[in-house]
């Protein structure tokens, strides 16, 4: 049974942190054909500065360190960077040194409702919320009937890119996008596409 713990974690900000950077100029042209084209560059900005954060202030658990994420996201412009600072900070209230998979969940839970307000988003406008209500459920399914984070992760991802994938076909309701009116049907959302890399990073080896 495996608990999420301190390099883990740290690995995992890493690697998402990589693939963003691999990712830039892709996210910035769905945000320019849906948004104002920025969001590459804020996602980008917000991941270098939680690496800088671990490095200057190393965090002693995994709590700590999604903490280091969530003030480097609040201190990041766009409308993605207090949505994402404050949903990886109520991810970081998980406590202690290792992490199962219900209480990771139930993070996960509380801190997409609390951008789900804040946004005043539902599942099918369009955001970075169609991909992480169906991640949060995922975690939550798969805490109840196996309790290993590892394999939560796993359903977590796959259900993050099909949400993301389901963006595609909508009409946006929320942000930016949703001035574009009809441009932006046949586009991924960033920030759905966003929350599916988070999650793909999860996993230990990277691999897909
Ligand atoms: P901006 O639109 O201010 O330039 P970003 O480009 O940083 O902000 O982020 C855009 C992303 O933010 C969108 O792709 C979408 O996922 C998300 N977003 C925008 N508005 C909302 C909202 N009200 N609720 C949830 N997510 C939102
Ligand atoms: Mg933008
Ligand atoms: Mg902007």
């Amino acid at each position: 049974m495996t608990t999420l713990q301190l390099a883990w974690t740290r690995d995992w900000i890493a690697r998402f942190a990589a693939e963003v950077e691999a990712q830039v100029d892709a996210l910035t042209e769905l945000d320019r054909l849906v948004g104002d084209g920025d969001f590459g560059r804020n996602l980008r900005s917000a991941v270098r500065a939680s690496l800088a954060a671990i490095v200057d202030d190393p965090p002693a658990c995994p709590g700590d360190t999604f903490r280091r994420v969530s003030d480097a996201f609040l201190g990041t412009g766009g409308t993605s960077g207090p949505l994402l600072g404050l949903w990886f900070g109520r991810i970081a209230e998980v406590q202690g040194d290792e992490v199962g998979a219900a209480e990771f969940a139930a993070a996960v839970d509380t801190a997409t409702r609390a951008v789900q307000r804040l946004g005043r988003a539902e599942v099918g406008h369009k955001t970075m919320v169609d991909a992480m209500v169906p991640a949060a459920d995922a975690l939550t399914r798969a805490a109840r009937t196996s309790g290993d984070v590892a394999a939560a992760l796993a359903t977590a991802r796959t259900a993050a890119e099909e949400g993301a994938e389901s963006t595609r076909s909508l009409l946006a309701r929320r942000g930016r996008a949703s001035y574009v009116g009809g441009h932006a049907r046949g586009v991924v959302d960033p920030g759905a596409q966003a929350i599916a890399m988070f999650f793909a990073a999860a996993a230990p080896d990277g691999a897909a």
